[in-house]
């Protein structure tokens, strides 16, 4: 099994390695840069050394490794400038994992911001094509969303027809985020849930387009559309339904990632913990 969860890069980027193996993770994401802004400063060459001795050093396998996209681009804008800046952006994190030798790249599908889904799907296919052209082995990773309003592919049928748009396929994967999907409906919560909703996600996306799994317990109730993380086991999906999803995920070797908040209740060590206990 391949589990770990989102680490800090706060001081150095290469400190996320350091993290990832404080809190015993054999997979783990980052943002490369402030997800908050929208500058990115340059990797310095020294950055990328010491980030890629470290993680080489470390037992983490390079290909259980992942960043996210940061929080202000939308890539489904209506708005020149914004998809513009958007676009830039994907590109430039698809260039800043390729350097750092991260393969999976995840982003959000944005917001068509009332424009209809037809008009935002078209421009996110836009601006995904263009990232795809970018030279090097980095894969985007479509992440489905929990169906917040104006927003595209929190359904498995939609994200399936928006992912078999995308040209190169090479360059395109899905990461599955366990909250988004039970917020949007998907049943979660118990083994047979689970296995129908994998079952619907083969049948639209396809399991070896898979690349990463975000495990998050769900803060609101099924089909909410509230985008609100929970501890492993503790939210509305439970333990009965995370157990399911961790075993099997794990064996199709597809690296877990957690993006659990961290509170008095529980902290991202003892949520890593927790899945590994569960199976
Ligand atoms: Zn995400
Ligand atoms: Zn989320």
């Amino acid at each position: 099994m391949q589990i770990g969860c989102h680490v800090s890069i706060s001081g150095s980027i290469d400190k996320a390695v350091d993290n990832a193996v404080e809190r015993e993770c054999s997979a783990f994401q980052i943002f490369t840069r402030n997800p908050r802004g929208w500058h990115a400063k340059e990797l310095s060459e020294e950055d990328i050394k010491n980030f890629k001795d470290k993680l080489k050093a470390s037992k983490i396998d390079q290909f259980a490794t992942c960043a996210h996209m940061p929080y202000l681009p939308n890539l489904s804008s209506p708005k020149p400038d914004g998809f513009e800046k958007s676009v830039k952006s994907l590109v430039e994190e698809v260039e800043r994992c390729g350097k750092l030798g991260i393969p999976y790249l995840v982003t959000h599908l944005g917001s068509h911001l009332g424009t209809g889904e037809e008009e935002g799907i078209k421009r996110l296919v836009k601006a995904l094509t263009t990232a795809g052209q970018v030279k090097n082995d980095v894969m985007i990773l479509l992440e489905n969303t929990a169906g917040q309003k104006n927003s595209v592919g929190s359904d498995f049928k939609q994200l399936g027809e928006i992912f078999k748009q995308l040209k190169p396929a090479k360059k395109f994967g899905v990461c599955l985020d366990t909250c988004h999907a039970f917020v949007s409906g998907y049943d979660l919560r118990t083994e047979k849930g689970v296995k129908d909703t994998f079952k619907e996600f083969e049948k639209h996306v396809g399991m070896e387009n898979l690349k990463i799994l975000h495990l998050n317990d769900a803060k609101g109730e099924i089909g909410c559309n509230l985008d609100r993380h929970y501890h492993i086991g503790l939210g509305n999906i439970g333990e009965e339904g995370m157990t399911a999803v961790i075993k099997l995920i794990s064996k199709k070797k597809i690296p877990i990632v957690l993006e659990t908040p961290i509170d008095d209740t529980r902290d991202d060590f003892e949520n890593v913990r927790i899945v590994k206990e569960l199976v």
